[in-house]
């Protein structure tokens, strides 16, 4: 932030800066307040395969439940969490919440086989998460092969040897590493092949850019779509869409051999008590229609 001349030439500070300095501090006392309280929600979002809407998976995405504020959305949370020091801990009740909630999801009928996808910063990836989620998963009786572990490329662009030998041994012990964002940033295709990747997450902005635009930005959206496509499946990837909204997209996106997608239009992130609701309305409305 910059200072500039008050009135009697004094310095006085930008009032940027202190708001910035105040909702910042503000943030703080959210973080530890909800891990105190136990506010950090796991909100789950279904991932379905594009060629017939069936749920493959599901995205935990962190919601932090403040009793006066309401739901706050994970974007600042983190940012302030990575700085001070506090995602660790952030993480790793976000994780308890997931993996808890994936137990409960197994009990349904016809979901005993999704995965769950989980968001990782690059802070998180330290020597003791394999140990921490080995026993997370052996305390629900839940496969390591049904976790997906979400990360950006920001994680690779450490270039930590302790990151990297975190991410292979999660690989060996079962877990899917599944590229969040593809697209966007530096992208660097070598990280297909540098690191056990299995699934391609491409960014919401190439969705969007499906159906906004001029005609030819739209065809050159879907040239890039199926380039990222081919060249992730020459790798052994699976290719996810993220942020589908529209009937158009999807279908686009399925023309485009994409193969699963999320958004809005199969659905929003929920709580997991909605989530159950909806999965056991959708499973009766199947048996009726059999009877
Ligand atoms: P992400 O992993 O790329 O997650 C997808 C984001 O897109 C989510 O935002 C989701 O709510 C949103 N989204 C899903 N479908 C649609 C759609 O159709 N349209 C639009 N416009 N948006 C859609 P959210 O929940 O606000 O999360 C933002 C980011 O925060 C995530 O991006 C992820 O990078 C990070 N994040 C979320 N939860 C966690 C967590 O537990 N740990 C860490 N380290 N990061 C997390
Ligand atoms: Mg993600
Ligand atoms: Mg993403
Ligand atoms: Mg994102």
């Amino acid at each position: 932030a910059r200072k500039r001349d008050g009135k009697n030439g004094m310095l006085v500070f930008d009032t940027s800066m202190l708001d910035s300095a105040r909702e910042r501090h503000e943030m703080e006392q959210n973080i530890d307040a909800a891990l105190k309280e136990d506010w950090f929600e796991a909100y789950l979002q279904p991932i379905v395969s594009l060629g017939d809407g069936r749920i493959a998976g599901f995205e935990a995405l962190m919601r932090l439940n403040h009793p006066e504020k309401g739901i706050l959305s994970p974007a600042k949370i983190i940012g302030i969490a990575e700085e001070n020091g506090s995602i660790a801990r952030v993480g790793e009740r976000v994780l308890e919440k997931a993996i808890g909630h994936l137990a409960r999801l197994t009990q349904l009928e016809g979901a005993d086989t999704t995965y769950l996808a989980i968001n990782f910063s690059p802070l998180q990836f330290t020597e003791t998460l394999p140990h921490k989620l080995a026993a997370l998963l052996l305390k629900h009786h839940i496969s390591p092969t049904r976790i997906v572990i979400e990360i950006t490329e920001a994680v690779l662009m450490l270039d930590n040897p302790d990151v990297h030998a975190v991410l292979k041994q999660l690989s060996e012990f079962g877990c899917r590493i599944a590229l969040d964002d593809f697209g966007t940033g530096y992208s660097s295709l070598s990280y297909l092949n540098r690191f056990p990747v299995d699934i391609v997450k491409v960014d919401q902005s190439f969705t969007r850019s499906l159906s906004t635009g001029t005609a030819d930005v739209r065809r050159k959206s879907r040239m890039l779509i199926k380039g990222i496509r081919t060249i992730s499946h020459q790798m052994g990837c699976t290719v996810v869409a993220e942020g589908i909204e529209t009937k158009e997209q999807w279908e686009l996106l399925r023309k485009l051999g994409l193969d699963y997608g999320q958004g809005y239009l199969f659905s929003r992130p929920m709580p997991i008590e909605n989530m159950l609701l909806m999965l056991e309305m959708e499973s009766e409305v199947k048996a009726t229609n059999r009877a």
